[in-house]
């Protein structure tokens, strides 16, 4: 079913577009129509599911039919990443509306967020502990809330909210529509739907699995090998075009420059790279400029590349979900893709956490002709004792050129002979002298 069939609003659906979602998830085809109508939902659902946008969108889509300049919807999430992570996609998503929404969590200055009351922001995601600060000043009226949703509620449950989420959900209005999420459904929690829910809809995900069209296979190597594979199973041709995942922003550059170093067309996204540079990256991906796209997780959300051949974890994701979501890119709308993950004797705690999840072993290869005796002759990372020791050995050595030289022009001014120049602490030829041939 794709987005245009859910009856949001046309401003909703082409922000939908430009985030690259290319159809609903499961939970957000099942939750929008009844939200959109006003119906409460409660919802078992998992990180990755889709889930924010599942509720986000009919509320946005509420909102756009309302007057401006009153809290009318009030989102409460157990963490303060979380509430940042849903306005970041509350950004993104009511991009072409004239909806606006903020933050209210602890750790940070209260100015900013009561502002934000005062303004009267349509949407207000907050931590509950936050929430209740404000709540003691009479700029924090939540007597207008029409929508109140709880994310992770389990969550929220386990971190000791329960009070303060009765305490915020006796200031709201009776008359509400709320959207319930929550990962699993213990007793307690099932008890504070009742209390809270009307007549809801209920819905029920199952973790997302890899599309079936997808080969996955391990390749144990060690960690200073990796980039001489990834570029060794490119020229073999094993692989022709790779979505390929680092763990940090620092390895993305750097095994980038490797392969671009090794001949291969490559080009990185990550969160260092202003958007412009990111979209070019994509868009040179996107049409085959580029066949090789190294990226951190988290700039790479999104990414729909049609038929898209590989994908390689460099890195094995240290969360089982990360590596379902990830190797869910290939193999779509049918194509058969693989999905290629390296890991290092180190990271093989992390590689049986996902084969617990997926519910089997993955099958580990190795490349022919490749040498995994090899010196690496470029490390990905150079330890940063190692770092250390080198620049301050620069600076030594700059120190030590810089005394020889002045003890050079003191002399020079008493009419004394110069001492030799700067030696070169490395041996091997000083100072500035030219070096012949
Ligand atoms: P969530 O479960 O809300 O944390 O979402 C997980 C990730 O999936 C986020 O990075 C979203 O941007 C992305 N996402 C949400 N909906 C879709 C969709 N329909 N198609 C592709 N990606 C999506």
């Amino acid at each position: 079913m794709p987005f245009t069939q859910l009856k949001l609003n046309p401003l909703l659906v082409n922000a939908v577009k430009e985030l690259g979602f290319v159809r609903p998830t499961a939970i957000q085809s099942d939750a929008i129509p009844p939200a959109l109508q006003g119906r409460d939902v409660i919802a078992t659902a998992q990180t990755g599911s889709g889930k924010t946008a599942a509720f986000l969108l009919p509320i946005i889509n509420r909102l756009l039919e309302r007057p401006r300049r009153t809290t009318r919807a009030l989102v409460l999430a157990p963490t303060r990443e979380l509430a940042a992570q849903i306005l970041e996609d509350f950004n993104a998503l009511s991009i072409h509306t004239p909806v606006t929404g903020a933050a209210v969590y602890g750790g940070v200055s209260m100015g900013p967020q009561e502002h934000a009351f005062r303004s009267g922001v349509d949407i207000i995601i907050a931590t509950p502990g936050r929430l209740i600060d404000h709540m003691r000043s009479p700029y924090a009226r939540l007597n207008q809330i029409e929508h109140l949703v709880l994310d992770e509620a389990d969550r929220m449950l386990d971190m000791g909210f329960l009070p303060e989420i009765r305490r915020i959900v006796a200031k709201l209005p009776g008359k509400r529509q709320t959207l319930f999420f929550s990962a699993t459904m213990p007793p307690p929690i099932a008890v504070l739907a009742a209390e809270m829910l009307h007549n809801p809809v209920s819905i029920q995900t199952q973790r997302p699995a890899p599309a079936s069209g997808i080969t996955q296979a391990v390749y144990p190597v060690a960690q200073e090998l990796k980039a001489a594979l990834v570029a060794h199973l490119l020229q073999s041709k094993t692989m022709t075009q790779a979505l390929i995942f680092t763990r940090t922003k620092h390895r993305a550059n750097r095994l980038a420059d490797y392969l671009v170093h090794a001949g291969v067309r490559a080009d990185r996204i990550h969160g260092n790279r202003s958007q412009a540079q990111r979209t070019a990256a994509l868009a040179g991906f996107k049409n085959g400029v580029f066949p090789v796209l190294v990226a951190t997780d988290i700039a790479a959300r999104g990414i729909d590349v049609d038929a898209l051949g590989h994908v390689v974890n460099f890195d094995v994701p240290q969360v089982p979900d990360d590596y379902i979501h990830r190797v869910g890119r290939t193999g779509r709308a049918e194509a058969t893709g693989e999905a290629f993950t390296f890991v290092s004797p180190e990271e093989e705690g992390h590689l049986r956490d996902i084969e617990r999840v997926i519910g089997r072993r993955l099958l580990r290869v190795t490349a022919p002709d490749f040498d995994y005796q090899a010196r690496p002759n470029q490390r990905l990372e150079i330890p940063i004792r190692q770092r250390i020791a080198e620049i301050r050995a620069r600076k030594r050595d700059e120190r030590a050129r810089q005394a020889v030289n002045q003890a050079r022009r003191a002399a020079a001014g008493r009419g004394q002979t110069a001492p030799p120049r700067s030696p070169n602490p490395h041996g091997g030829g000083g100072g500035r002298r030219r070096r012949r041939g």
